[in-house]
């Protein structure tokens, strides 16, 4: 018996975490294993599910992966230079072992469903989750739904204008000074010669810049999706003062033209579930997997 309890991967570059539960305030079971092999890691995970039951399942996983339900490699990592884990398939090993309805999302679309079912996009129709850290991904929802398509969305590569004074090249591999070439947490890393948590007496400069750069970046993402409120999250987001900084620059970027909700507070806000966001997100995949969510259905078929 499954007592409709719902399980959550969250399939991360360095760990993986999987739990049982009914969503982020009911968690029963919670399983950490370091990514390793990913028969090892698979393995440690199936075993997990077999000792405590679910109906249905959802991953979050880091990518990129094939998302097209009707592509032979659905489910697979694709290109990685993680080792051994380039065209590793994650959802075949798990539904065979289990016999339950598998989804797959990317991480950053998990956290962006987790946010609506849970957090801080709740009731919105159309809402977009941020997060920068290592890069800068985005998911966007309409009706709680995560936009299909040919690939996932990929935010962090729109095209930012360089801030006046900033002379640093940027360092994204594709673009150079695109938003996560210049405002991911490597860049600053890499511009400041510090990390964004130990940037020290140079902080509030360092926190007004990044402001400005996704401040330009969001410009772009209101105008093309016209979202309701943006979620913006990843560990830079933690700089203090940051988020608000975002919210005030956005509007400045703006320049009055159709600035939407983006002069409202609380346009930019941080999550609402924290750090859980990762696996509250599968768990909100695993009921759509199971067909609980009746909004999420078209999505699925
Ligand atoms: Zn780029």
């Amino acid at each position: 018996m499954t007592g409709g309890l719902l399980g959550g991967i969250e399939a991360g570059g360095t760990k993986f975490v999987a739990v049982v539960g009914t969503g982020p305030d009911d968690i029963r079971h919670r399983l950490r294993v370091d990514t390793t092999t990913p028969d090892q890691t698979l393995d440690a995970v199936v075993e997990f599910f077999l000792r405590n039951r679910v109906a249905s399942i959802g991953i979050a996983s880091f990518g990129p992966v094939e998302l097209r339900a009707d592509h032979p490699a659905y489910g697979h990592i694709t290109t990685t230079p993680k080792p051994g884990w380039q065209d590793a398939d994650l959802i075949g090993p798990i539904s065979d072992a289990l016999d339950v309805p598998v989804a797959i999302e990317t991480d950053v679309t998990g956290a962006a469903l987790g946010e609506w079912r849970w957090g801080a996009g709740r009731g919105l129709d159309n809402f977009i989750y941020v997060t920068v850290g290592t890069g800068i991904g985005g998911g966007a929802l309409i009706r709680g739904r995560p936009v299909p398509g040919l690939v996932h969305s990929e935010m962090g590569h729109v095209s930012v204008e360089r801030q006046a004074g900033d002379s640093f090249p940027g360092g994204c591999p594709f673009h150079g000074d695109c938003l996560e070439g210049m405002a991911s947490g490597p860049a600053i890393e890499a511009r400041w010669g510090r990390p964004a948590h130990g940037l020290g007496a140079d902080t509030a400069h360092g926190v007004d810049l990044e402001a400005r750069y996704l401040a330009a970046g969001f410009r772009n993402l209101v105008y093309v999706l016209a979202p309701q409120r943006i979620v913006l999250g990843g560990g830079v987001a933690k700089m203090p003062g940051l988020v608000a900084a975002v919210g005030e620059y956005l509007v400045d970027a703006m320049q009055g033209y159709a600035v939407l909700d983006a002069h409202r507070r609380g346009f930019v806000v941080r999550p609402g579930l924290g750090d859980d966001a990762g696996s509250a997100g599968a768990l909100a995949l695993a009921e759509l997997a199971g067909g609980k969510s009746p909004e999420w259905r078209d999505h699925q078929s």
